[in-house]
């Protein structure tokens, strides 16, 4: 678990450097975005799945990472740390 806490403290950084908003409406909408990217990269794992001529490719461990970054974001700007 404390992995996870390191991270969340590299997400933190990360905002602060890059002066990332903190709202948490705007970063729940982000997280669910990213949800809907992880569904598609499953989706699209699927070999009856066509990809369209300009759809873009997902991959699930991508998806899955920017999913666990606004976690850590929408953590930090409640202020709850993750982990133990
Ligand atoms: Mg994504």
């Amino acid at each position: 678990m404390a992995i996870v806490g390191e991270y969340q403290d590299k997400v933190a950084k990360k905002w602060k450097d890059n002066d990332f908003t903190s709202d948490l409406p705007t970063l729940g909408l982000c997280l669910s975005e990213e949800v809907g990217e992880i569904a598609k990269a499953i989706n699209q794992s699927n070999p009856k799945y066509k990809l369209k001529g300009n759809e873009i490719p997902y991959i699930l461990r991508e998806e899955l990472h920017d999913a666990l970054v606004y976690i850590c974001a929408i953590a930090n700007s409640a202020n709850i740390k993750l982990g133990i």
